[in-house]
């Protein structure tokens, strides 16, 4: 049953052939058995859960179900959820106790999902293993020795792990496309706006975008139709009538053009990766698509200037956190000042520190203009090279990270190394399109390897049609890490 998706066990929910209560202690005990090994969460509460999961039951009972009712889900500890810690893996958050909802809590919460327990992430979001957590790193099911990606890298080891069937996650740069791709779960990055950042902790508020990982694509299709929509509290939520996700996905691919990036199949890019991207694209053509050459010419620029912007967002967003109003205060100081100062300098990790100093620098008098701004303006030449390409193709596939999971401590003493993992991904943000990685194969150590697949702003249901398209004729998405499939 663990091994289920999420249509698979709302059948069972459904049909009176098991309870919720029953899925989550299933959920539970194998979260209680198996996390130990991978620190996929920061908390769990199983008072909370099955509380919730008597409700969800209850309303089954009721016949006023909908297709999450009674299922298990986590949320990335960065989202605010009432009454729980919401840490962002920071000393700064570790024993902040969130008052209210982030829209997607509630979303979800009134959907019927039941929440289990809120996963270990990079500090902030910021990063691309896991490595940079208060909590500690993240391990990859598929092996432990390995990083499982980052930021939502809780998110995607549990459900790899089948600790849950779903969970939330955040993208600013990459942050669920390449974790799924990581860990071989599926994992979608809707359009900015799509999903509302109420109650979302914020990075970097023009890159942030809620999303879902799942173990299909009919999987996120059903977690975007609870948590997309408009959300008056969030001043960038776009106005758009709610939409059914799932509505193509029995479309078949004839006459889709599929655009491939000459930029994304490079030197940069592994063999083993290169080999099961092309393969499912071969797939893609057998399926009755047909492919096409499209360029992408500012892709070098992309890690550049995300670089730039995301830190200068991040400074001012994480001025917030200054010992006062919350989060950590130093124990000892002289004075106001030096109670900012050894409150910030002892609540935020290395990674954090290192972006707000650049933040501040590149946003500072004098730099602005030849840093900030120019970067703006790449941004914007980025986003002309998606919509010139976007006019010969309707979706556009690639890699989504140029290798396989790599062991834990071998990037982390150089930041550019991490920051290169994110290659393929970053350019999506910086235009504000969805992206989505779903299992493509399994590449050097039989590790996963995730396709990603890229479309046009608010075309997520296109490109859930093709993920589901691709799943029906392939089963990589099926494959559980060895020691945690059923
Ligand atoms: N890895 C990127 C970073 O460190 C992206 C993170 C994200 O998407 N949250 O900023």
């Amino acid at each position: 049953m663990f091994d289920h998706t999420l249509p698979e066990l709302a059948a069972l929910l459904h049909g009176g052939k098991a309870s919720s209560e029953e899925v989550t202690r299933l959920f539970l005990s194998r979260i209680e058995r198996l996390d130990p090994a991978l620190n996929a969460f920061i908390t769990v509460d199983a008072h909370k859960a099955l509380a919730a999961a008597r409700a969800a039951d209850a309303r089954i009972a009721a016949g006023e179900a909908g297709p999450l009712t009674g299922i298990p889900i986590a949320h990335k500890d960065l989202f605010c959820a009432k009454g729980w810690k919401t840490t962002c893996a920071s000393r700064m958050l570790a024993d902040w106790v969130s008052p209210y909802d982030a829209h997607v809590v509630e979303r979800l919460d009134r959907a019927g999902a039941v929440l289990v327990g809120k996963t270990n992430m990079d500090e902030f979001a910021m990063g691309s293993s896991n490595e940079n957590s208060h909590f500690g790193p993240v391990r990859n099911p598929w092996d432990t020795a390995r990083v499982p990606g980052g930021s939502s890298g809780g998110s995607a080891a549990a459900v790899a792990a089948r600790l849950v069937p779903a969970a939330t996650g955040t993208d600013t740069g990459g942050s669920i496309r390449q974790p799924a791709s990581l860990t071989g779960t599926c994992g979608i990055r809707p359009t900015y706006g799509a999903v509302s950042r109420y109650g979302m902790v914020a990075f970097a508020s023009s890159l942030d975008q809620g999303g879902a990982f799942g173990k299909s694509a009919e999987d996120l299709a059903l977690m975007m139709n609870a948590m997309g929509g408009f959300d008056a509290r969030d001043s960038t939520s776009v106005e758009r009538p709610a939409e059914d996700y799932r509505r193509d996905l029995a479309k078949p691919l004839a006459g889709l053009r599929v655009g491939l990036p000459k930029e994304y199949f490079t030197a940069d890019l592994a063999p083993d990766v290169g080999a099961c991207v092309i393969a499912a694209v071969d797939e893609l053509r057998r399926l009755g698509a047909t492919t096409v050459e499209v360029s992408l010419p500012n892709q070098a620029l992309a890690v550049p200037v995300y670089y730039v912007i995301a830190p200068a967002e991040a400074s001012s967003n994480l001025s917030r956190f200054d010992g006062v109003r919350y989060g950590h205060r130093a124990a000892q100081y002289a004075d106001l000042n030096d109670m900012y100062r050894r409150s910030r300098a002892e609540g935020f990790g290395p990674e954090v520190r290192r972006r707000i100093l650049v933040g501040t620098y590149v946003l500072s008098h004098g730099y602005y203009d030849a840093y900030y701004l120019q970067a703006q303006k790449v941004r914007r030449l980025i986003a002309g090279d998606f919509a010139r390409a976007f006019a010969a193709c309707d979706v556009i596939a690639g890699p989504v990270a140029p290798t396989v999971a790599f062991p834990i401590g071998e990037k982390s003493s150089d930041p550019v190394q991490m920051y290169l993992e994110d290659l393929y991904t970053i350019p999506v943000n910086l235009a504000g399109l969805p992206g989505l990685s779903v299992p493509c194969g399994l590449g050097a150590h039989g590790l996963p390897v995730g396709l990603q697949l890229i479309g046009d702003y608010f075309d997520e249901a296109r490109m859930l049609q093709v993920a589901h398209q691709y799943q029906l004729a392939t089963d990589w998405h099926r494959k559980a890490p060895p020691g945690y499939g059923a």
